[in-house]
C-alpha cells in the first residue's frame, strides 16, 4: 500500500468525523471559524483584540490547538471565554476528531461564535476539514509578500485573509499591494481585511464582518 493511499483514507475518516461535528455546530447555530497561520503570525493577539472590541457582548468560545503547552489558552481566558486546549504532542495540525472532542467539553447552547485556532503551520491544516464554515487565514506583513505563492493549498481552501502587523510596513520590505495582488492571484474570492494586533486598527472591520455572519 502506498503512502498516498494511507493519507487518503485517514482524510475520509477526517472528512466524515468533520461532517458530524458541522451538523452539530449548525443545529447550535454557531458561526465557526478555522483560524490557521504560520507560527508567529499573531492569531492569539488578533483573538485578545476581537475579545476586547466585543466586550463580553457576543457569546464565544476558543478552541485552542497547539504542539505543546497552553500558554495561548490562558491568554485567551483572560477575557473571560470558554476555552478549550487540545495539546497535540507533536503533531503539526488539528484533526476533526479532536475537535470533537473539545466540543463535548463546551455549553454549545451558549455559544454563538467559535474560533478554532489551529496549530501554526501553512501547510496540513490546509487539507484537515474541521467541520468549520470557513477557513480564515491569517498572513503577517513580517512573513513577506510571497506566503501565498509559496503555501497556495491554504490561500485557495479560505475564504478571508487577514493581513496583520500592518504598523510594522514601514520597516519592512514587504508590500500590502503585491501582497493582496498574489492571495488574490491564488483566490480571486478571499475577502481580506488589513489588521494589527498591536494598534488595534482594522479590527472594527473586522469584527463587524464577525457579527454580519452570526446566526440570529
Ligand atoms: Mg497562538
Ligand atoms: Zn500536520
Amino acid at each position: 500500500m502506498s503512502v498516498i493511499t494511507i493519507e487518503r483514507k485517514v482524510l475520509e475518516k477526517n472528512d466524515e468525523i468533520a461532517s458530524q461535528n458541522r451538523a452539530l455546530l449548525k443545529e447550535n447555530k454557531i458561526f465557526t471559524i478555522n483560524l490557521v497561520s504560520s507560527p508567529g503570525s499573531g492569531k492569539t493577539s488578533l483573538l485578545e483584540k476581537t475579545f476586547e472590541h466585543f466586550s463580553g457582548k457576543v457569546k464565544t468560545a476558543v478552541i485552542e490547538g497547539d504542539v505543546q503547552t497552553n500558554l495561548d489558552a490562558e491568554r485567551v481566558a483572560k477575557y473571560n471565554v470558554p476555552v478549550v486546549q487540545i495539546v497535540t504532542n507533536g503533531a503539526c495540525h488539528l484533526e476533526a476528531k479532536l475537535v470533537k472532542d473539545a466540543l463535548e467539553s463546551l455549553n454549545l447552547k451558549d455559544v454563538h461564535l467559535l474560533f478554532i485556532e489551529n496549530v501554526g503551520n501553512l501547510v496540513c491544516p490546509a487539507a484537515y476539514d474541521l467541520g468549520e464554515d470557513m477557513k480564515v487565514v491569517i498572513a503577517s506583513t513580517t512573513e513577506g509578500d510571497d506566503k501565498p505563492l509559496k503555501y497556495p493549498r491554504m490561500f485557495l481552501n479560505a475564504s478571508v485573509l487577514l493581513i496583520n502587523k500592518i504598523d510594522l510596513l514601514p520597516y519592512l520590505d514587504c508590500s500590502l499591494e503585491e501582497l493582496k495582488k498574489n492571495a488574490l492571484s491564488i483566490n480571486p474570492a478571499l475577502k481580506v481585511f488589513t489588521v494589527s494586533g498591536r494598534t488595534g486598527k482594522g479590527v472594527k472591520e473586522w469584527c463587524s464582518w464577525l457579527e454580519s455572519n452570526i446566526i440570529k
